[in-house]
């Protein structure tokens, strides 16, 4: 078997022109324009690029942006002052703050203080217990976008056994709650989980989010299964140029999976556009509007 690749390039670029198309709407039927702030504090490369990319993909949609540049020396009370600033905005529905943050500041008291009406990162607590608990909420964005990644495969994941490498609460603990949500049978796997290989070869949908270049090997898979790889690894590749692999061994899989993301080109380019359903999204919630088309 050769699996079918899963192009998030190319559903990445659907979601967005849905949220193009909600942002349109909401402007000409209620004069609101959903507008997303970007806070970034440092100079950290690979931030500023994933910075960068935000603030064209909020424009490219319609939505406004806003960009909060702080240097590296940041106070805490400085970067609070700002968060609280925006949470007071009006013109703000989607508050982002950069992840890593300068070592000086408290990283969760940051996301704690950004309104859970304007967290389109899904990371304040209000927002991981209210998914915890099926109530509606701002999801993290990657894992959303997994979920997409998902069903453009499988019409319902109801019913599919879902294993998911990983526990962190910015990928591993949120899909595993989406997925819960869709009706999948879910299991959680970590670095103490006993013969891993075995578990996952029990997957029909595998969402592997380790940060293990390749670990994920082909026997791992189940004949047929949807493998979702989450990682990004930058490793030495030919002539000592550096390539970007994932957490599952792609070409052995791909042998044995129905369906697979490549990396890069997965869930990647899914992230950003699951940012602009969230800002959306956010928007119509604070405005008081039914649930966009997105
Ligand atoms: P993380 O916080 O480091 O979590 C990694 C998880 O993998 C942990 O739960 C850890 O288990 C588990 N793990 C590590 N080694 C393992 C092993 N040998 N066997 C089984 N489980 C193991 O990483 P993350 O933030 O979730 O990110 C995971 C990957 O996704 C990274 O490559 C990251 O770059 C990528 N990522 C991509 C995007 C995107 O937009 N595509 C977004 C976010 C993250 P323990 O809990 O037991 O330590």
């Amino acid at each position: 078997m050769t699996a079918r690749i899963i192009d998030g390039k190319t559903i990445a670029a659907g979601v967005r022109a849905k949220v193009a198309g909600e942002v349109r709407r909401l402007s000409s039927q209620h004069g609101l324009t959903p507008g997303l702030a970007v806070v970034l504090a440092g100079n950290n490369p690979a931030s500023e690029t994933y910075v960068r990319s935000k603030a064209k993909q909020t424009v490219e949609t319609g939505m406004r942006s806003f960009d909060h540049r702080l240097p590296e020396t940041v106070s805490q009370d400085e970067l609070l002052t700002l968060v609280r600033k925006l949470n007071a905005d009006p013109t703000v529905h989607g508050i982002l703050v950069q992840l890593p943050l300068p070592k000086q500041i408290d990283a969760q008291l940051v996301l704690n203080t950004i309104d859970p009406a304007k967290d389109v990162d899904g990371f304040h607590p209000v927002n991981a217990g209210r998914l915890a608990t099926g109530l509606d909420a701002l999801t993290p964005c990657t894992p959303l976008g997994c979920v997409i990644l998902a069903k453009t495969v499988h019409d319902s994941l109801a019913g599919l056994e879902a294993v998911v490498v990983g526990r962190s609460n910015i990928v591993g603990k949120p899909v595993a709650q989406l997925l819960l949500a869709e009706n999948a049978t879910v299991t959680v796997t970590h670095s103490r989980t006993r013969d891993l290989p075995a578990v996952c070869r029990r997957a029909d949908l595998l969402i592997a989010a380790i940060g293990k270049p390749e670990m994920v090997r082909g026997d791992w898979i189940k004949p047929g299964a949807t493998v979702i790889d989450v990682g990004i690894n930058r490793v030495e590749g030919a002539g000592g140029k550096s390539r970007i692999v994932g957490d599952v061994a792609f070409d052995e899989a791909a042998k044995l999976a129905g369906a697979i993301t490549p990396v890069p080109g997965g869930v990647g380019p899914m992230t950003i556009a699951c940012l602009m359903v969230n800002t959306v999204r956010a928007a119509c919630a604070i405005a008081g509007l039914p649930k966009p088309a997105v």
